[in-house]
């Protein structure tokens, strides 16, 4: 990354933005076309753990920064159905060990907050990339308006349905999980909700919960299996599916209005069989899209970009740098795929005795397991 070297990044998303901060940092003339022109609320927020808070800090996004954007995590409890406690896990603890708060997020804050790091024009917005390609020892992407930009590099960030995946590996199915789910802010209900805490609750046929965002709101979300072509549920409906299940989840739904609930369709994707193309690399969902039941995308994303970055630094050459930012992360990329099936499958138990002996085991945890569940989540391990 010698010289003029020029970067044209797809998708100004977690990724792409984090990849952006990352490279203008190093002084490398970076440009990120954004098909959207507003912050996309395509989730209200997410989980950061202690190491992408570690990396986000590298980046200039610091504790101080990170407190405006979102809440420190204390205590994350999970519950069952009913609201009972089936593992306290001690985020909070745990985390300031691994040397960074874990976090809840609002993500269109995050994305702002990434956004205010770069030059003024450098985020595009309204320019969707169609597609792309490689000449020589260039790359080049191609706008929806037919203009086309040259760079040394082009980073595919544009997400789980991808047009420059299609680019490097041809066509790609998603796989649905069969689950739908929504999520929305509220008002934090201070009553049965303390600060800092995040609330995860694992029910029967579906999960839920809630986290603290800070500034008195919190996110909240539910999932449930997919009934034929019904691809979403009115408030109404909520409120009725979720009345007998942890007093706090009816609550929530009661304090948002229809128009604010955002809703989610639960894909994934096979592996893929290469995440590059000479000078075109993937990262974050375009490279491996998970369900967000291991609550990891984000935090992938994030430890793509410190990879790719770290490897872009670190060799002279830019194709070996990506085959070695790929051979690192592939692997690991696919497992959290899989564990998000698994987490998945756990979390949203159908039938009533098996989740019920779910709910005993985790209760009859001992302490130093939950910890060691605590930690594996916070440093990503
Ligand atoms: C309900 C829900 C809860 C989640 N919870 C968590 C969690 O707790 N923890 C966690 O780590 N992750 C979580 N995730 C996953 C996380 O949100 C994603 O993994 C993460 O956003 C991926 O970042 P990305 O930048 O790769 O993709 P995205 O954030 O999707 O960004 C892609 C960007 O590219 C843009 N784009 C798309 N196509 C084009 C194009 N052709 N040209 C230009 N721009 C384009 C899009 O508009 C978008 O802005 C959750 C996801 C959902 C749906």
């Amino acid at each position: 990354m010698q010289g003029n070297f020029k970067v044209a990044i797809a998708g100004g998303g977690v990724a792409g933005l984090t990849a952006a901060v990352a490279l203008h940092r190093l002084g490398i003339e970076v440009a990120v076309y954004e098909k959207h022109y507003g912050s996309q609320q395509h989730t209200t927020g997410f989980t950061l753990w202690s190491y992408s808070a570690d990396r986000l800090a590298e980046f200039g996004l610091g504790p101080d920064r990170l407190d405006e954007v979102g809440c420190a995590v204390e205590t994350t409890e999970v519950r069952n159905q009913s609201g009972r406690v089936i593992l306290p896990m001690p985020v909070g603890e745990v985390s300031r060990k691994l040397g960074a708060d874990s976090y809840e997020i609002r993500r269109p804050d995050l994305l702002q907050a990434l956004e205010g790091e770069l030059p003024t024009g450098t985020v595009r917005r309204g320019e969707a990339v169609r597609t792309a390609d490689v000449a020589g020892e260039k790359a080049w992407i191609e706008l929806d308006d037919g203009d086309r930009v040259e760079a040394d590099l082009v980073i595919g960030a544009d997400g789980i349905h991808s047009a420059l995946r299609e680019v490097v590996v041809g066509p790609t199915e998603l796989r649905d999980s069969g689950y739908r789910g929504c999520s929305a802010l509220a008002p934090r209900p201070e009553e049965i909700m303390p600060a800092q805490t995040h609330i995860d609750i694992w029910g029967k046929g579906g999960k839920a919960g809630a986290g603290d965002v800070g500034r008195g709101d919190c996110r909240w979300y539910l999932t449930w299996k997919k009934k034929e072509d019904e691809e979403r549920q009115t408030r109404a409906q909520l409120l009725e599916a979720y009345r007998d299940w942890d007093p706090l989840m009816p609550e929530l739904i009661e304090a948002t209005p229809e128009s604010e609930i955002v809703h989610h369709a639960m894909f994934d994707i096979e592996p893929i069989a290469t995440w590059r193309k000479k000078r075109i690399i993937l990262v974050g969902d375009a490279a491996h899209a998970t369900t967000p039941f291991a609550a990891m995308g984000a935090n992938m994303a994030i430890e793509d970009i410190a990879v790719l970055v770290n490897e872009l630094q670190g060799r002279d050459s830019t194709e070996e740098a990506l085959v070695a930012y790929e051979s690192s992360r592939k692997q690991r990329a696919e497992d959290i795929v899989q564990k998000g099936r698994r987490m998945s499958r756990l979390t949203q138990l159908h039938s009533p005795f098996a989740a019920w002996v779910r709910d005993q085991l985790f209760v009859h945890m001992a302490e130093k397991d939950a910890e060691r569940i605590t930690r594996e989540m916070a440093s990503g391990d």
